[in-house]
C-alpha cells in the first residue's frame, strides 16, 4: 500500500527511476534516448509527460477488480509492444490521448478515488512509471490511499519492477507468448518470454497470490491474463507449465476468448481469424491439467 511507504522512501524511488529515463531504460528495450528532454524517438514513442487516453471508473474488469464501485482505470497511451492484433491500436498505436503533467494526473488520481473506485487501475503503464510514481507521490500528500493495479502486458524490467515493491497492492500482468518467435512476429518483442517470466517472479515475489476482502473485492496479489490466440500462437501449454511448476498452482489466472483480428491481423493468415470452441476447450483443459482452478474463464462467443 502506498499509504505504509514513508516519503523519504517513496522520494528515492521517484528519483532513481526518473534515472531510468535519462538513457531510457525503462522497460527491457533499453532504448537509451534521453527521455527528459522529450525526445519521443524511443520504440513507445513516449516523451517526458504522461500520455492518458482516458480516466474513469471501469466495471468490465475480473469480479474482484471491478467489484461494485468500478475500478478507477487510467488508460496510457502508446505501449512498448507492437502486437498485430491489439484491440485497442488507436490508443496503442497511434497514441490517441493528451499529454499530462504529473500534478494532472495526481488530479486524476484523487477525482478516482473521490468517485468510491475500488481501487486505481494503470493501464499499460510500464512506459510512464516513473512520471506514474512522481504523480502518486503528489497524490499521496494529498490522501490518495486506494490500492494499485498494475494492468500491463507483461514485457517488464525487474530493475523498474522492484522500485514498485511495497507500491503496487495488484499486478494484472499478460503472459502472451511461450515461443519467443511468435512474440518477435507478432508484437516486435525480442526473448519475451524469458523477460515476462522473469517479470512474473518478481511479482509474485512482491506480491503473492490473491487475497480478497470481506466483500471479495482484491486487496493484494497477482492475476495472470491469457488470451488465447488460433493456431497456439499463446503456448499455453508453456504458460501453464511455467505457472504450476515455477509460481504457484493456487496462482489466480484470466483464461481470455475474446480474441478477433483486430488492427493487422487480418494480412497475417494464422491470427486472421477468431478462435475455435475446439481451440478454447483444449486451453481450458491444459490449464486443468496443471491444476490450475483459482481464476476465471471468459466465456466462449
Ligand atoms: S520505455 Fe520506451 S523509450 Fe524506454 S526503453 Fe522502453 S520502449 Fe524504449
Amino acid at each position: 500500500m502506498i499509504v505504509s511507504l514513508l516519503t523519504a522512501d517513496l522520494n528515492e524511488r521517484i528519483e532513481a527511476a526518473y534515472e531510468l529515463l535519462e538513457s531510457c531504460r525503462v522497460c527491457p528495450r533499453k532504448c537509451g534516448v534521453n527521455r527528459l528532454k522529450n525526445d519521443k524517438i524511443g520504440f513507445c514513442r513516449s516523451g517526458l509527460n504522461a500520455v492518458v487516453s482516458s480516466a474513469s471508473p471501469h466495471h468490465g474488469e475480473e469480479p474482484p477488480i471491478s467489484g461494485t464501485k468500478g475500478s478507477g482505470t487510467i488508460f496510457f497511451a502508446n505501449c512498448n509492444l507492437r502486437c498485430v492484433y491489439c484491440q485497442n491500436y488507436p490508443i496503442s498505436q497511434m497514441g490517441t490521448g493528451n499529454e499530462r503533467t504529473t500534478a494532472e494526473l495526481a488530479c486524476q488520481m484523487l477525482w478516482l478515488q473521490e468517485q468510491g473506485c475500488h481501487n486505481l487501475n494503470l493501464v499499460t503503464p510500464t512506459h510512464f512509471m516513473p512520471q506514474i510514481l512522481k504523480a502518486l507521490g503528489i497524490a499521496k500528500e494529498r490522501g490518495f490511499s486506494l490500492p494499485i493495479v498494475y494492468n500491463t502486458s507483461g514485457y517488464e524490467s525487474v530493475e523498474a519492477l522492484r522500485l514498485l515493491d511495497g507500491i503496487v497492492d495488484i499486478y494484472l500482468p499478460d503472459m502472451r507468448y511461450s515461443e519467443g518467435k511468435a512474440a518477435l512476429r507478432y508484437s516486435i518483442a525480442p526473448h519475451y518470454p524469458e523477460i515476462n517470466r522473469a517479470a512474473i517472479k518478481e511479482m509474485y515475489r512482491q506480491v503473492g497470490n490473491l487475497g480478497l476482502d470481506e466483500n471479495g473485492i482484491a486487496k493484494r496479489g497477482l492475476i495472470i491474463r491469457h488470451l488465447v490466440l488460433p493456431n497456439g500462437n499463446s503456448g499455453t501449454e508453456g504458460v501453464m507449465k511455467f505457472l504450476a511448476e515455477e509460481i504457484s498452482k493456487d496462482v489466480y489466472l484470466s483464461l481470455m476468448s475474446q480474441y478477433f483480428p483486430a488492427y493487422k491481423a487480418h494480412e497475417i493468415p494464422e491470427l486472421s481469424r477468431k478462435i475455435t470452441s475446439k481451440e478454447y476447450d483444449e486451453a481450458y483443459q491444459i490449464m486443468q491439467g496443471y491444476g490450475l482452478e483459482n481464476g476465471w474463464v471468459q466465456e466462449f462467443e
